[in-house]
């Protein structure tokens, strides 16, 4: 049987630049799946539906909870964000790691219904550098950019739910210490997995 895979949950300040880091470490690695959310946001300029989200109404996203086909699920800025379940656990059970980029309660959510799951959250060096991202971006209005600031500093007060933490001043860096993330994930003795089923079966010959 396949191990199973690892389940990478990043989450970051809105602005922190975790999207880019999640979308060049998706393109470096042919093995990592990245799961697209299901939001009742307005699409933004470029973005396109089934890629960068499933972009749905309201009562699509209500329907898609009480049928249970959500993992997880938050409000965000006066907008549903959720994960569909399927293709997660499809993954997972192949054997193949699946990265989430999501906010902070769908993460500690994720993390209760699976503990194995890593939770690594980034941040720019400084308040001041992310108002400052969010506001280069020029996708949000200055009430909305305010909003995202009052969210970072509700958020700042629980990072330590999660395993690890990226500071993003250097986008290769930081991309670099995620593949290493990874990596020591796949190193953490998982009691189920077959291999170690397999040497205490073999130990029991010895005893
Ligand atoms: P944005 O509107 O900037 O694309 O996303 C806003 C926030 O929602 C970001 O912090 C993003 O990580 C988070 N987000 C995106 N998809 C999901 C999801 O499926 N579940 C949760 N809980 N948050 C999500």
């Amino acid at each position: 049987m396949a191990e199973k895979g690892v389940l990478i949950v990043v989450s970051g300040f809105s602005g922190a630049g975790k999207g880019t880091i999640v979308k060049k470490i998706v393109s470096e690695s042919p093995e990592l799946s990245l799961s697209i959310s299901m939001t009742t946001r307005e699409p933004r300029e470029g973005e396109v539906d089934g890629k960068s989200y499933f972009f749905v109404s309201k009562e699509r996203f209500e329907e898609a909870i009480s049928n249970g086909e959500l993992l997880e699920f938050a409000t965000f800025v006066g907008n549903y964000y959720g994960t569909p379940r399927k293709y997660v656990e499809e993954m997972i059970s192949q054997g193949k790691d699946v990265i989430l980029e999501i906010e902070m309660q769908g993460a500690i959510q994720v993390k209760t219904r699976f503990p194995e799951a890593i939770l690594i959250f980034v941040t720019p060096p400084s308040a001041h550098e992310l108002k400052r991202r969010l506001t280069e971006r020029g996708t949000e209005d200055e009430a909305t950019i305010n909003k995202r600031m009052y969210r970072a500093y509700e958020e700042s007060e629980f990072i330590d739910r999660y395993d690890y933490l990226l500071v993003n001043d250097d986008l290769d860096k930081c991309v670099e210490e995620l593949h290493g993330l990874i990596e020591a994930s796949h190193h953490k003795p998982d009691c189920s997995s077959g291999l170690l089923k397999k040497i205490n079966e073999e130990l029991k010959e010895y005893i």
